[in-house]
């Protein structure tokens, strides 16, 4: 499967389903949503998913980020989105898959109150949609390459 192609079905099997049965947005505030000093906040786009904000929505931005994978997007917005344009990263959030299921995303422990919980606090139909979306992803190399990146970046923030 294409990058793009693999975005898109991973995408799709999160597109209703949330971490909770209701809104966690409301636990936190959004948390997730709200913006940095500098008046953004926003997700790494997966690899080819940056095809899906061309022409880019109105209140977003993109931006090389190196900091997590070289060369990769930073979709920034601007506190809310239409749940239809949401990036992968984001409806992922706060699970990251890996290659045998799922684990809690360390770099949700800056913002989500659901971390404290761990993955079992979370609604089981959200866990089962993520492990389902990561076995899409890892099929792709380059998809698997990006979270591997992910998960390489979570090891280093762990020796903090
Ligand atoms: S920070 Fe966590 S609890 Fe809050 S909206 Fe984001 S995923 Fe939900
Ligand atoms: S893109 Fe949407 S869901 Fe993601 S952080 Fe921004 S407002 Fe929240």
């Amino acid at each position: 499967m294409q990058p793009l192609e693999a975005v898109r079905a991973a995408r799709a099997l999160l597109e209703c389903v949330t971490p909770l049965n209701r809104d966690c947005g409301g636990v936190c505030g959004g948390a997730c949503c709200q913006t940095d000093e500098d008046g953004q906040g926003g997700m790494l786009l997966f690899p080819g998913e940056e095809a899906l904000y061309d022409p880019l929505p109105t209140g977003f931005h993109l931006e090389r980020d190196d900091g997590v994978a070289p060369g990769a997007w930073l979709l920034t917005c601007e506190y809310a989105c239409d749940r239809s344009l949401r990036p992968l990263s984001c409806r992922l959030f706060p699970l990251l898959p890996t290659r045998k299921g799922v684990k809690m995303d360390r770099r949700g422990w800056a913002v989500c109150p659901l971390m404290d919980s761990g993955v079992s606090g979370l609604r089981q139909e959200f866990v089962d949609a993520v492990k389902r979306a990561g076995a899409i992803l890892y099929a792709c190399p380059e998809q698997a390459a990006f979270l591997d990146a992910i998960h390489a970046y979570n090891q280093r923030l762990a020796q903090f």
